[in-house]
Protein backbone atom coordinates (compact mmCIF):
# COMPACT_ATOMS: atom_id res chain seq x y z
CA UNK A 1 0.00 0.00 0.00
CA UNK A 2 1.60 3.23 -1.00
CA UNK A 3 0.28 5.94 1.18
CA UNK A 4 1.34 9.61 1.03
CA UNK A 5 0.33 13.03 2.86
CA UNK A 6 0.39 15.96 0.17
CA UNK A 7 -0.11 19.69 1.81
CA UNK A 8 -2.72 21.64 0.34
CA UNK A 9 -5.07 24.47 1.43
CA UNK A 10 -8.86 24.14 2.52
CA UNK A 11 -10.91 25.89 -0.84
CA UNK A 12 -14.80 25.89 1.64
CA UNK A 13 -13.93 29.39 2.63
CA UNK A 14 -11.18 32.39 2.53
CA UNK A 15 -9.91 32.10 5.82
CA UNK A 16 -7.01 29.49 4.10
CA UNK A 17 -6.39 26.78 6.74
CA UNK A 18 -4.20 24.76 5.88
CA UNK A 19 -4.41 20.60 5.43
CA UNK A 20 -3.02 17.33 4.26
CA UNK A 21 -4.67 15.19 2.14
CA UNK A 22 -4.54 11.83 2.72
CA UNK A 23 -3.64 9.49 0.03
CA UNK A 24 -3.80 5.58 -0.57
CA UNK A 25 -2.71 3.86 -3.98
CA UNK A 26 -3.83 6.80 -5.63
CA UNK A 27 -6.93 7.72 -3.98
CA UNK A 28 -7.66 10.45 -1.52
CA UNK A 29 -9.20 9.48 1.68
CA UNK A 30 -8.60 11.62 4.40
CA UNK A 31 -8.03 15.17 5.16
CA UNK A 32 -5.76 16.24 8.12
CA UNK A 33 -4.98 19.50 10.21
CA UNK A 34 -1.75 20.95 9.13
CA UNK A 35 -0.04 21.05 12.37
CA UNK A 36 2.30 23.65 11.31
CA UNK A 37 -0.15 25.92 9.26
CA UNK A 38 0.23 29.60 10.52
CA UNK A 39 -3.80 30.35 10.07
CA UNK A 40 -5.00 27.31 11.79
CA UNK A 41 -2.45 25.66 13.80
CA UNK A 42 -3.59 22.18 13.37
CA UNK A 43 -7.26 23.11 13.55
CA UNK A 44 -10.12 22.40 11.30
CA UNK A 45 -13.52 23.00 11.18
CA UNK A 46 -16.16 20.38 10.09
CA UNK A 47 -16.33 21.15 6.66
CA UNK A 48 -12.29 21.34 6.60
CA UNK A 49 -12.13 17.50 8.31
CA UNK A 50 -14.54 16.64 5.43
CA UNK A 51 -12.85 18.68 1.96
CA UNK A 52 -11.97 15.20 0.37
CA UNK A 53 -15.61 13.91 0.23
CA UNK A 54 -17.39 16.33 -2.33
CA UNK A 55 -14.09 14.70 -4.65
CA UNK A 56 -14.57 11.19 -4.40
CA UNK A 57 -18.38 12.31 -4.00
CA UNK A 58 -21.15 10.31 -6.06
CA UNK A 59 -22.93 13.51 -6.36
CA UNK A 60 -20.23 15.23 -7.62
CA UNK A 61 -21.05 16.67 -11.62
CA UNK A 62 -18.89 14.94 -13.86
CA UNK A 63 -19.85 16.37 -17.19
CA UNK A 64 -22.27 20.09 -18.44
CA UNK A 65 -26.17 19.63 -18.13
CA UNK A 66 -28.28 21.48 -19.96
CA UNK A 67 -31.94 21.88 -19.10
CA UNK A 68 -34.39 20.44 -21.92
CA UNK A 69 -38.36 20.80 -21.88
CA UNK A 70 -37.73 20.72 -17.95
CA UNK A 71 -35.34 17.49 -17.95
CA UNK A 72 -31.43 17.75 -17.07
CA UNK A 73 -29.36 16.27 -20.40
CA UNK A 74 -25.45 15.05 -20.63
CA UNK A 75 -24.07 17.48 -23.08
CA UNK A 76 -20.59 18.59 -24.14
CA UNK A 77 -18.70 21.76 -22.61
CA UNK A 78 -18.92 23.26 -26.14
CA UNK A 79 -22.53 22.83 -25.95
CA UNK A 80 -22.79 24.32 -22.30
CA UNK A 81 -20.87 27.28 -23.22
CA UNK A 82 -22.94 27.48 -26.28
CA UNK A 83 -26.24 27.55 -24.23
CA UNK A 84 -25.15 29.46 -21.72
CA UNK A 85 -23.66 32.33 -24.69
CA UNK A 86 -27.09 32.06 -26.49
CA UNK A 87 -29.13 32.79 -23.05
CA UNK A 88 -27.13 35.21 -22.38
CA UNK A 89 -26.83 37.07 -25.28
CA UNK A 90 -30.42 36.65 -25.59
CA UNK A 91 -31.48 38.11 -21.98
CA UNK A 92 -28.95 41.34 -22.23
CA UNK A 93 -30.19 42.18 -25.60
CA UNK A 94 -33.62 42.17 -24.56
CA UNK A 95 -33.23 43.50 -20.65
CA UNK A 96 -29.45 44.59 -20.47
CA UNK A 97 -26.35 44.01 -18.96
CA UNK A 98 -28.44 44.03 -15.61
CA UNK A 99 -30.76 41.40 -15.82
CA UNK A 100 -28.34 38.81 -15.18
CA UNK A 101 -25.41 37.95 -12.84
CA UNK A 102 -22.57 35.28 -12.19
CA UNK A 103 -21.88 32.99 -8.90
CA UNK A 104 -18.54 31.89 -8.49
CA UNK A 105 -17.64 29.48 -6.47
CA UNK A 106 -15.21 28.23 -3.32
CA UNK A 107 -14.45 25.20 -4.65
CA UNK A 108 -12.22 27.05 -7.53
CA UNK A 109 -8.40 29.07 -7.02
CA UNK A 110 -8.80 32.80 -6.39
CA UNK A 111 -7.39 33.30 -9.82
CA UNK A 112 -10.74 31.64 -11.27
CA UNK A 113 -12.73 33.68 -9.34
CA UNK A 114 -10.86 37.00 -10.24
CA UNK A 115 -11.45 36.30 -14.21
CA UNK A 116 -15.03 35.36 -13.59
CA UNK A 117 -15.54 38.78 -11.71
CA UNK A 118 -13.77 40.78 -14.17
CA UNK A 119 -15.55 38.88 -17.36
CA UNK A 120 -18.84 39.58 -15.41
CA UNK A 121 -17.97 43.81 -15.07
CA UNK A 122 -15.79 44.17 -18.04
CA UNK A 123 -17.77 41.77 -20.55
CA UNK A 124 -21.10 41.77 -19.38
CA UNK A 125 -21.15 44.75 -17.95
CA UNK A 126 -22.85 44.54 -14.72
CA UNK A 127 -21.74 44.43 -10.46
CA UNK A 128 -24.28 41.42 -9.81
CA UNK A 129 -21.32 39.14 -9.30
CA UNK A 130 -21.61 36.93 -5.59
CA UNK A 131 -20.21 33.75 -4.53
CA UNK A 132 -21.57 31.06 -2.72
CA UNK A 133 -19.78 31.77 0.86
CA UNK A 134 -22.79 34.60 1.04
CA UNK A 135 -25.47 32.77 -0.43
S1 LIG B 1 -11.29 24.47 7.66
FE1 LIG B 1 -13.19 25.64 7.96
S2 LIG B 1 -12.47 27.69 8.59
FE2 LIG B 1 -10.71 26.62 7.66
S3 LIG B 1 -10.71 27.26 5.48
FE3 LIG B 1 -11.85 25.33 5.67
S4 LIG B 1 -14.00 25.95 5.89
FE4 LIG B 1 -12.76 27.72 6.33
Amino acid sequence: MNCRLVPSVCSYCGTGCGVLFEVMDGELVATQPLKTHPVNEGKLCIKGWNLHEHINSFMRLKAPLVRENGNLTKTTWNEAFRTTVNAFNKTIAEYGPDSVGVLVSAKVTNEENYLAQKFTRAVIGTNNIDHCARL
